[in-house]
């Protein structure tokens, strides 16, 4: 039988989930039907009873602005999802309660680490934002075992307080993005922007010498073309500027791969949607 998957927020139509979900289920042969649904911003809870009683519903991804209702919901959740206190990714399980798992930070570090052949480790890294999608890379980024991480965001008590939260994992602190210096003085290694200002076309007020000749810089948001971000990052004379798209594919694979048991090959997908970006 065609098992059945969605992928659940509020927007959804801009959602590529379903095409790189529907590629990875060509490609691996596994028999899926994979959609999207607008989820009424009241109606989280209801919605993934009814997708799973009425129409059988197998797995589901989640995203804004539900990804910390998902984690409530959920009656199990993984260890990294416990530690980011948000989840893109629900498996029903076979006694029809909720497993919940975060991917989107896994997605990041294999993107930077395996798929750009960036090594964290040892490294001074800025990641710019104290939202969600930040909480949510913060173990697997301290995983690497970079030298030291800095937080920079707006409001500040909360990058202070998400590095309180993660301080048991690796060096890390807090501040606001004028005080965003390495602790050793000179540029970043790699610089991650996982604020949403992007999305207003608006740029984090950093001094332009976060970035140096050898600097990384990988925007979350992706799109056509440039991010502002990325544009910035390049006129400052960054090494290489990289967008999210694979960030988004690899957080896709993973969950794919929790409920399928299936590692698709990411390559293809990422090149078949950034072909798409070209035409
Ligand atoms: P949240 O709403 O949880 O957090 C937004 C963050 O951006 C906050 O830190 C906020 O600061 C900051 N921010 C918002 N506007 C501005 C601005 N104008 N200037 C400076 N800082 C600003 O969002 P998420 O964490 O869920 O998402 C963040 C980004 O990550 C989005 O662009 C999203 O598209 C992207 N993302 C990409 C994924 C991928 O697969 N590629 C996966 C998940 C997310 P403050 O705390 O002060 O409000």
């Amino acid at each position: 039988m065609t098992d059945l998957y969605a992928v659940l927020g509020h927007p959804i139509s801009h959602s590529k989930s379903p095409q790189i979900h529907t590629l990875f289920a060509g490609q691996t042969g596994e028999d899926l039907l994979y959609r999207a649904v607008l989820v009424p911003l009241d109606g989280f809870a209801d919605e993934v009873s009814k997708l799973i009683r009425q129409q059988g519903m197998t797995g589901m991804n989640v995203t804004v602005p539900f990804k910390e209702e998902a984690f409530q919901l959920a009656q199990q959740r993984t260890p990294r999802a416990e530690r980011a206190g948000a989840v893109n990714t629900l498996k029903v399980l076979s006694n029809g309660t909720l497993l919940a798992d975060n991917t989107d930070g896994a997605g990041l570090i294999r993107d930077i680490t395996v798929n750009q052949g960036v090594s964290l480790k040892g490294k001074q890294v800025l990641v710019l934002g104290a939202g969600g999608a930040v909480r949510g890379i913060l173990q697997p980024l301290l995983e690497q075992q970079p030298a030291a991480v800095v937080i920079a965001n707006r409001t500040v008590s909360k990058a202070e307080a998400l590095a309180a939260d993660f301080a048991d994992l690796g060096r890390i602190s807090g501040c606001g993005f004028a005080e965003a210096t390495p602790p050793d003085g000179s540029a970043f290694d790699v610089i991650i922007n996982g604020t949403s200002a992007s999305l207003a076309g608006e740029l984090p007020p950093l001094t332009s010498s976060v970035i140096g000749p050898e600097t990384v810089c990988y925007d979350m948001m992706y799109g056509k073309g440039l991010t502002v971000f990325n544009r910035w990052a390049r006129e400052h004379g960054a090494a290489r500027v990289i967008d999210g798209l694979g960030m988004l594919v690899e957080q896709a694979a993973e969950a794919f791969e929790l409920w399928r048991g299936v590692r698709p090959d990411t390559a293809p997908v990422m090149a078949e949607l950034r072909g798409e970006r070209r035409r």
